[in-house]
């Protein structure tokens, strides 16, 4: 698309359109947005061809993006999914989205998601689900699974996520696209809407690890109004605009194949031994290794996520803004009647569980032992990167179930997240890349960096993604005839 842009083969109005165009066509199927704005994109996409006109364009500029409905935008209805939030336009722009903007993108619209980013389906939403365009049946995994079936359906060429324990890697293998999880830190959460404070991380989802490299360079920095974002600079990634990815310059790299990751296979292990042997076949050394705390992080998550969600979400009380109930009688009635109706099943889950391991005389036995298993599993992969320079492993245990198949299982929901959450817990940078089908359904490689490390992540990524074509597979969307 850029390339056509500076070739003035087509401009951006033309190509936000088509966009336009496209999205009228599949989105009542899919649902992949929650909002989206012709106006305020073909505003865009007009001061977008103003810029290439002028020779004052970045690789970004006049590209249509969707942004996750997590991020606040200013003058945009922000809804994070939920009922709570369902009439919120935010006063102010996250800064990953507003660096997107100011770097001259376009911005369609903003994405469905599970409710508050809570779950692994796109199920939870209060605008309702979210289809895979892959089978219309299935879910496109989550929490990100608006973003993941909008790259999917070539609806956008990448969209955002947000990562607190997998929601942009599960939803990326569930619909065949590459997702991309940074280090935490790397780019900044303001304006993001808080889940689980010491896991979130926004990233973006692509057709390719180059495009998700672009708008990393674009997203990433330092940025005062987060206190968690890093000062680390890093030249390689200031000079992917220019210079793209490029390829690796440091000798043979050892991939470590951790094997607790592979007990939680139960569909697509045969696609994760080809990459294996791809990586071979290019010249990486495979080490099988072990991480032997890592079946601990799924509890340890479900503690840490909760506990943090129930405090962010204490904000939630229907008098400064979200929903606030009709004629409350009293304060509590107020608090109780508007968190009662605004937040839908999983979210209070979260909010009970989360309060719960926070209580006086439970504090030590869940959140403390929580904080300290975190701790082992962050030291098992500083020892596994002692003698790997990355990690390879399955996304998610299988491939997309069917829509409803685990709502009424929250433990089994919970499980998706087996050998993605482990690195949030270790705040690591992590991509998941298709890697073929199983049952007609695509399946997802995960690779792991240490921290910061996302050169020789996506530079690995690259060279897998230029040996195959396998990120390249789109989904049949006969369906779309058939509707
Ligand atoms: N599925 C996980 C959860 O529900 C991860 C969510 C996320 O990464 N935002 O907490």
């Amino acid at each position: 698309m850029a390339a056509g842009l500076v070739r003035r083969e087509w401009s951006s109005v033309e190509l936000t359109e088509a966009a336009l165009k496209r999205i009228a066509r599949l989105d009542r199927s899919l649902n992949c947005f929650i909002t989206l704005d012709a106006d305020k994109a073909l505003a865009d996409a007009r001061r977008a061809d103003q810029a290439l006109a002028m020779d004052r364009a970045t690789p970004l500029t006049g590209i249509p993006l969707a942004h996750k409905d997590i991020f606040c935008i200013e003058g945009w209805r922000t809804t994070c999914a939920s009922r709570m939030l369902a009439d919120f336009v935010a006063p102010y722009t996250a800064t990953a989205v507003a660096r997107l903007q100011e770097a001259g993108t376009v911005t369609l619209g903003k994405l469905n998601m599970d409710e508050f980013a809570m779950g692994s389906s796109t199920e939870t939403s209060f605008f309702g689900h979210t289809a895979n365009p892959w089978a219309l049946d299935r879910t496109p995994g989550g929490s990100s699974g608006g973003s993941a079936a909008c790259v999917a359906a070539g609806l956008t060429a990448a969209a955002t996520g947000t990562d607190t324990g997998g929601s942009i890697r599960q939803p990326a293998a569930f619909c065949g696209v590459t997702g991309l999880k940074p280090t935490y830190g790397r780019v900044s959460r303001y304006g993001m809407i808080a889940f689980a404070s010491s896991l979130d991380q926004a990233g973006v989802l692509a057709g390719s690890v180059e495009d998700a490299a672009l708008v990393l360079a674009c997203m990433a920095g330092l940025d005062p109004s987060d206190a968690t974002s890093s000062e680390h600079r890093d030249p390689w990634l200031e000079a992917v605009p220019r210079a793209g990815v490029g390829t690796l310059a440091d000798g043979p790299l050892t991939v470590g194949l951790a094997k607790e990751f592979f007990k939680a296979i139960v569909a697509g292990g045969e696609r994760i031994d080809e990459v294996r042997r791809t990586l071979e076949r290019l010249g990486f050394r495979c080490l099988d290794l072990s991480l032997p705390h890592i079946a601990a992080a799924m509890p340890a998550y479900y503690v840490i996520a909760g506990a943090e969600a129930s405090t962010n979400l204490s904000r939630y009380d229907g008098v400064r803004f979200g929903h606030r109930c009709a004629a409350p009688q009293s304060l509590a009635d107020l608090y109780e009647r508007s968190r009662g109706e605004g937040f839908g099943a999983e979210v209070k889950r979260r909010i009970l569980t989360g309060t719960y391991a926070l209580s006086a005389g439970y504090f030590d036995a869940y959140y403390l032992r929580a904080q300290k298993i975190r701790r082992l599993i962050a030291q098992d992969f500083a020892e596994a990167f002692k003698q790997a320079d990355l990690l390879l492993a399955p996304t998610a245990p299988g491939t997309a179930f069917r829509r409803g198949q685990l709502t009424d299982d929250p433990v089994a929901m919970y499980q998706q997240d087996a050998c993605t959450i482990p690195v949030n817990l270790a705040g690591l940078p992590a991509l998941s890349l298709p890697c073929g089908l199983a049952d007609g359904l695509p399946v997802g490689a995960q690779l792991i960096a240490n921290h910061f490390d996302e050169e020789r992540l996506l530079k690995t990524g690259a060279a897998l993604q230029q040996a195959t074509d396998w990120h390249e597979r789109r989904p049949n969307l006969g369906w779309a005839e058939a509707a």
